[in-house]
């Protein structure tokens, strides 16, 4: 029986598995897809608006040219890396499907993620959940939203280019998307329920680029917009009181992310309406005994917060075996 699994194996799991080891921890790190799949999922390009030294995890330097904040690809180089240095047991393509409580422990039951086929069961005396918050896009529920070109992901911008893309939502994916969008040459029109793109919950480095370019006519902003129904090359909205239609190539709703529960639920732990597990904030325990979280599952939104609050996750867990 091993002393703990870790699942999930992006920046926050991959600071634990630091942790664990330089604890002397048996352990093992359980990762549904990729190595930082979380990050491979941002876009092509995209830059963390924190600087490198608060991306950092286990004490290694992340040095960036010019001291320029890290891009999405300097990240995922930056990890690996470390992954590699520090030889972390990581298995990448094994998603947790389940676990059940046993006496002393628990059982953790995989599926390999390409090909379905489940592996032998883990057995730990304590699991780290470290399953962050990405992995289910809320999506727009209107007729049509499941058609080819409507993506709840926006990857590369490439991809676009002289096209017409419809971005719906009014968060700093959306925003940023638009952004990026426009500035790949795609002819861009962003919906949003607001009344004014200020009143949106853009970070204000976003809003401010997109203003510059809503005034240099690249970004097209629809406001208190709603989506009707989308059509192949057309999609039905209501423009405050007006019904209008809009030729489009490509819709993306990048509408957040819905909390995913379904290895908690299961348990028994109770969750708050943000998708919170309830924990004790210290030590990073549920209320099952044994059973722990961190990093964006608990909601530090912030990797720097998370790096330090595992050091006393890892030590209660050491603590209590
Ligand atoms: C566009 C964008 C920009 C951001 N910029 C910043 C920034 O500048 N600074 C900052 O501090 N934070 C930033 N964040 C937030 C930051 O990315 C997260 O805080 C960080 O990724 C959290 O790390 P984590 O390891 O907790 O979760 P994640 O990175 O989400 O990793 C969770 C991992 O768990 C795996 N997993 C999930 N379910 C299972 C399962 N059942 N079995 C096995 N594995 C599973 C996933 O595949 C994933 O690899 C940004 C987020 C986004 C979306």
């Amino acid at each position: 029986m091993h002393d703990l699994v870790i699942v999930g194996a992006g920046p926050v799991g991959i600071a634990s598995g630091i942790e664990a080891k330089r604890a002397g921890l048996d352990f093992v790190m359980l990762e549904a897809g990729a190595l930082c799949q979380s990050l491979l999922e941002y876009p092509s390009g995209m830059r963390f608006f924190s600087p490198a030294d608060d991306l950092a995890v286990g004490g290694y330097p992340f040095p960036t040219p010019h001291d320029e904040k890290p891009t999405r690809e300097m990240a995922l180089n930056y990890y690996r890396k470390v992954a590699t240095a520090e030889d972390l047991p990581v298995r990448t393509y094994e998603r947790v499907e389940r676990i059940v409580p046993r006496e002393g422990g628990f059982e953790v039951y995989t599926v390999c993620s390409v090909q379905g086929t489940p592996y032998p069961v883990y057995r730990a005396r304590r699991v780290l959940l470290c399953t962050g918050i990405w992995g289910l896009p809320r999506r727009l529920e209107v007729p049509g939203s499941d058609l080819p070109h409507v993506a709840v992901r926006f990857e590369e911008p490439q991809r676009y280019w002289r096209k017409r893309v419809l971005v719906v939502g009014s968060g700093n994916s959306a925003g940023e998307a638009a952004i990026r969008l426009a500035d790949a040459d795609a002819q861009v029109w962003l919906a949003v329920e607001p009344e004014t793109l200020e009143t949106c919950r853009f970070r204000p480095f976003v809003l401010r680029e997109l203003l510059l370019r809503v005034e240099e006519a690249r970004i097209h902003p629809l406001l208190q917009t709603q989506v009707v129904r989308i059509e192949p090359h057309c999609v039905y909205l209501r423009v405050g009181a007006e019904e209008r239609n809009l030729p489009a190539d490509f819709v993306l709703t990048l509408l957040g992310l819905l909390p995913d529960t379904r290895l908690l639920k299961p348990l028994g732990v109770p969750v708050e309406s943000d998708g919170k597990p309830v924990h004790d904030p210290e030590t990073g325990e549920t209320p099952l005994k044994g059973l722990f979280v961190a990093g964006a599952l608990s909601r530090e939104g912030f990797i720097y917060i998370a790096r330090n609050s595992v050091q006393r996750v890892i030590r209660a867990i050491k603590e209590g075996l």
